[in-house]
């Protein structure tokens, strides 16, 4: 035959077809008994035995007490899509049992052979039922029996050569078997489970009916772990569910996590649930170890995907982040106070405490412990807004001062009189935010974005700071506050004020145009307007200039921020804006636009506008100084002194970007 002839399309026998999709819903004799024990309990029994043989392959036969199956149902109980407890499609949004599809018997029926026995209250005998793909195999046999339904599955895939080629070992399948109806057992505390093999004498799993949850655990999973369980509870009505559970405290650990989780009742896991526990307990038990967790939580049935896959293990639901969130809060409040407890019980140990009345102090009484997502570092101490302006005692500043080689700090402090710089201070003070300043006294500084913005932390938050607006706002109110008393940065060689303003004046920023008069004329103002105002500047704002060779040039700038010097390519134009910008004729407007403009000139610059070019020309050596001034100088500064105006709050020039218990739970999904 040829290659490439086409294959003959053949419409499969609808047994094969069956057989198929039999396999896709039972894999493995686990997922076969898990259907069937949800079937007893949705029959509402108290009692369940499962016998095996060869790891459910050869038997896997499982008795309850429950309802029974009415003798006229019993012609189609296997036959798919029928079920006893969904009659309508609406009926799927509210279903509150396990099993709804109608599936689980007829599936197995295709994979092996299938019998059922079965007696209901108010029949005189019970009956028994052979299926055969989906069918019942002659008519049910009139028979002795208990109340309730055994059903027996032998030869297991004895169809289905390849799935019984993958499956291991039988000791490997009875061992999932053996899980499932432990996990089983653990959840339905009103049910007797009973697990055995067949002509073995002994049980593997053991629970009676009138046993507590913890009475079953520590049945099934050992004293060690049932003694330090500790309940957990929670409720949400916003997103409609409702947990309960056993969980392990900070005393008990494991290597593999331990995770029984049901939801609705029925045996799933959550990878996302089981992680963000996983980090939860992470930092409370040894490293590599994990707890003991059994939860059942309900959720509303319109959350619920009602259409996952009966083998998918693995589930999803709707506003699972946020469940899992609440999930994770509630268990960290849990681990807390076993956590106090254990404080207790080693004080209880300590030789000669005993166990007197004061070592029973109530947990509320033990230091709270704070969860390590919470984790902050805090800076608290109670300053005074006006303490950020007014430089009262000046010998405490000069205490944390680093001497500055090139600096000469004003030798006596003088109390400023001034009313104008008073009124100056005092609307500084009433536009700023307390708010803002607490976050800054307090942060953490993290890293730079790029020149202008950066990111800090304060408590769980993390935020984005435009370190340009709010290095500005710091240079403005350290003028206001130590207006008269600024040290003086020296400049050397110091720059001729001409030469610095016929420089300005090329600058596409300057603005220059023909009818503004020649460059020189223009740069001959500048000197004598910054002469005639000489002793002004230098005595409030330490800019000293001095005639050296017959030149006019700057030999000081004010220094506002130890080991911190200003952009020194933005000079020319500062000296050029202080002859355009600055206005000499009033005091209080001279003193306002003065500090405005030095601000300017000495904020960390950004990337907009006409310094653009910063970014892209500066050296990886420059770009590393910028970054370390940016952290060790402005941002310990801003630590320090920064009294953030209200309207950084927004105008984004302070931007929360996240939350840390968020971002711990979009790591722990990585
Ligand atoms: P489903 O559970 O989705 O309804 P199944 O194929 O698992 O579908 O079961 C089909 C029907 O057989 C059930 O609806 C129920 O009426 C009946 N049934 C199965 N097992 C039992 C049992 N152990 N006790 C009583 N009724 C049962
Ligand atoms: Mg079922």
């Amino acid at each position: 035959m040829s290659e490439c002839a086409p294959g003959v399309i053949r419409k499969l026998d609808e047994v094969v077809v069956n057989r198929i999709a039999a396999g896709e819903v039972i894999q493995r004799p686990a997922n076969a008994l898990k259907e069937m024990l949800e079937n007893s309990l949705d029959a509402k029994c108290s009692q369940i035995t499962v016998t095996v043989r060869s790891g459910g392959l050869k038997l896997l036969q499982i008795a309850d007490n429950g309802t029974g199956i009415r003798q006229e149902d019993l012609q189609i109980v296997a036959e798919r899509f029928t079920t006893s407890k969904l009659k309508d499609f609406k009926d799927l949004s509210s279903i509150a049992t396990y099993g709804f599809r109608g599936e689980a018997l007829a599936s197995i029926s295709h994979v092996a052979h299938l019998s059922i026995l079965t007696k209901t209250r108010d029949s005189a005998c019970g009956y028994k039922a052979q299926y055969m793909d989906g069918k019942l195999t002659g008519t049910p046999k009139p028979m002795a029996a208990n109340q309730g339904t055994t059903i027996t599955v032998e030869d297991l895939f004895y169809n289905v050569p390849n799935r019984l080629g993958a499956l291991k070992s039988h000791t490997e399948e009875f061992n999932k078997i053996s899980e499932v109806m432990t996990r089983y057992a653990v959840h339905n505390s009103g049910v007797g489970f009973t697990l055995k093999k067949a002509g073995e004498t002994g049980v593997e799993v053991k629970t009676q009916s009138q046993n507590s949850i913890v009475d079953n655990i520590r049945a099934l999973y050992g004293p060690a772990v049932a003694k330090e369980l500790v309940e957990f509870k929670l409720e949400d009505s916003r997103y409609k569910f409702q947990v309960k559970g056993w969980v392990s405290n900070v005393n008990y650990s494991v290597k593999k996590m331990v995770f029984l989780l049901f939801i609705n009742h029925r045996l799933v896991d959550s990878t996302a649930l089981r992680k963000s526990i996983e980090t939860v307990y992470a930092s409370y038990l040894p490293k590599g170890m994990s707890p003991f967790i059994y939860l059942s939580l309900e959720i509303a049935a319109c959350n619920v995907d009602v259409n996952v896959h009966p083998t998918k293990h693995e589930v999803f639901f709707l506003h699972q982040d946020a469940i899992i969130e609440k999930i994770q809060q509630g268990l960290e409040e849990k681990l807390l106070n076993s956590n106090a407890s254990r404080t207790f019980y080693t004080q209880k140990l300590l030789p000669g405490a005993g166990a007197t009345l004061e070592i029973l102090e109530p947990k509320s009484k033990l230091e709270k412990t704070i969860a390590p997502k919470d984790f902050v570092r805090t800076d608290s101490s109670d300053q005074k807004l006006d303490k950020f302006l007014v430089r009262s005692d000046v010998k405490d500043v000069k205490e944390t001062k680093i001497p500055e080689p090139d600096s000469v700090n004003t030798p006596e402090f003088r109390e400023c009189k001034l009313s104008s710089i008073k009124i100056l201070r005092q609307k500084f003070q009433e536009a700023s935010s307390s708010i803002a300043r607490e976050m800054f006294s307090a942060h953490i500084f993290v890293g730079c974005v790029n020149r202008k913005l950066a990111l800090f932390q304060h408590s769980t938050k993390l935020y984005l700071a435009n370190t340009t607006k709010l290095s500005q706002h710091l240079f403005r109110q350290l003028m206001l506050r130590d207006f008269g008393n600024l040290g003086v940065l020296k400049l050397d060689p110091a720059p001729s004020i001409r030469e610095l303003a016929l420089i300005a004046l090329d600058l596409p920023e300057a603005g220059w145009k023909e009818e503004d008069g020649s460059k020189d004329d223009l740069a001959e103002y500048v000197v004598s307007t910054l002469l005639q105002h000489k002793e002004m500047l230098d005595d409030y704002f330490s800019l000293q200039i001095d005639n050296i060779d017959g030149e006019h040039c700057i030999v000081g700038l004010p220094l506002l921020l130890d080991d911190y010097c200003p952009w020194l390519a933005g000079l020319p134009l500062y000296v050029l804006r202080l002859s355009t910008e600055v206005n000499y004729e009033d005091e209080a407007e001279c003193f306002r636009t003065m500090i405005e403009e030095t601000a300017r000139f000495y904020k960390v610059p950004g990337v907009e506008g006409a310094r653009v070019d910063l970014e892209q020309h500066s050296t990886p050596e420059e770009e590393k100084d910028y970054k370390f001034v940016v952290e060790h100088v402005v941002y310990p500064a801003f630590k320090k002194y920064l009294l953030p105006p209200a309207s950084c709050l927004t105008d984004k020039s302070l931007l929360q970007i996240a939350n840390l218990p968020d971002l711990y739970k979009v790591f722990e999904r990585c």
